[in-house]
């Protein structure tokens, strides 16, 4: 098969074109075609000398991810469904904004950690992404809303992208490692590192690995105040309990491009949005991590058991964080037309049976523990 020039970051690209006999700056135009403009054609790469192109062809391609569907919702949120084989879909979402175009980037084809709240972890896990087909979502979003909006040359249409669709970024770390650094890349994306963000559910050694090699914006999903409700919300939390995972965000900020960490949470009904749990997360991070805090209202999906926090409630919770200054957003529900939420659509798509039947197993055994609370 035809080597697929997104899994190559410049270096990558370098190499593989040096192996054709072709110099270093031959990948960068090569890299630029690809990622600046869009182009997938050798043929119309004009810069390009025509011994590398006729080299080319045949050896390589620019391989993009089958569509299996676009949703475009009422508030503008626009989510594509792609085709990974095997009966698997990934989902990448872009969300605009006044000021900006975010997009969100799946990792894996299901995911392994099986968070108790998130339809993509319901799904079990298929296989890691290749760096190709991270890369892929963020070509293919780009040069599309480019052409729809009619951008002039050099203008982006998304200038932010969080890795956090499908998947869990940091147990996919060889492919995600390339596509980091083509999205930073100035002759690729060039996207800033604060406005590319790596979501993580603490994966620890790796985070420590990420500030090594390519720091970025980091948030953490948090969602519980303590370790006995975070091992039953986030099964990785048993093998890298709360205190390892904030050591590691202290580290991490010696290198970060944002001097904060944030902290997703996200609001579940009668399980982790008491009063109470807000003044226990204050306890916990306060005077040891700095961080913003993101509130998340649940989308609720029939196989979780699960029910979004009421409004009054979330607003209340972020008020005692707020109260403690610490600084602190509720996440607007975009796209809840079109099921935007994470893992929601592919789910529709695949037939995971034994995956689920596995998951379902396991989770029989991992209890919620639901907090008594004065009546509302
Ligand atoms: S929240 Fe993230 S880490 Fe947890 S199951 Fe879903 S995709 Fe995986």
């Amino acid at each position: 098969m035809a080597v697929n020039l997104l899994d190559f970051d410049l270096d990558g690209l370098a190499a593989f074109c040096d192996a054709l006999g072709e110099k270093r700056f031959r990948a960068v135009q090569l890299f630029r075609w690809v990622h600046q403009k869009g182009e997938s054609d050798f043929e119309r790469m004009s810069d390009l000398a025509k011994s590398l192109r006729a080299k080319l062809s045949g050896v390589a391609e620019v391989r993009a991810l089958p569509l299996l569907s676009e949703h475009v919702s009422a508030d503008g949120t626009i989510k594509w469904l792609f085709d990974v084989g095997a009966g698997n879909a990934v989902e990448a979402v872009f969300i605009p904004e006044a000021e900006r175009g975010t997009l969100c980037v799946s990792s894996q084809a299901g995911c392994a950690v099986g968070c108790r709240f998130c339809s993509t972890g319901h799904q079990g896990f298929s296989r890691n992404l290749t760096t190709g087909e991270i890369v892929a979502q963020l070509w293919f979003a780009e040069h599309r809303l480019r052409r729809r909006l009619a951008l002039a040359g050099g203008e982006r249409a998304i200038d932010n992208v969080v890795m956090m669709g499908m998947g869990e970024p940091l147990q996919n770390y060889a492919a995600l490692l390339p596509a980091l650094r083509t999205m930073l890349d100035d002759h690729g994306y060039g996207l800033s590192r604060r406005r590319v963000t790596v979501s993580t559910s603490g994966v620890v050694p790796m985070i420590d690995r990420l500030r090594e090699d390519c720091p970025v914006a980091l948030a953490v999903s948090l969602h519980a105040p303590d370790d006995a409700l975070r091992d039953a919300l986030v099964p990785l939390n048993r093998k890298y309990p709360l205190a390892e995972l904030l050591d590691a965000c202290v580290r991490y900020l010696e290198r970060s491009p944002r001097d904060f960490i944030t902290f997703e949470y996200c609001m579940l009904d009668g399980v982790n949005d008491a009063p109470a749990q807000a003044q226990e997360l204050v306890r916990l991070v306060r005077a040891r991590v700095p961080c913003k805090f993101n509130l998340i209202p649940f989308n609720p999906f029939p196989a979780s058991g699960l029910l979004r926090s009421p409004r009054e409630r979330v607003l209340a919770f972020a008020r005692v964080l707020q109260d403690a200054g610490i600084v602190t957003t509720i996440r607007k529900t975009r796209g809840d037309d079109i099921d935007a939420a994470c893992g929601q659509l592919a789910g529709e798509v695949q037939d995971r049976t034994r995956a689920r039947e596995r998951l379902v197993g396991r989770r029989a055994s991992i209890p919620i523990v639901t907090r008594p609370e004065a009546p509302r």
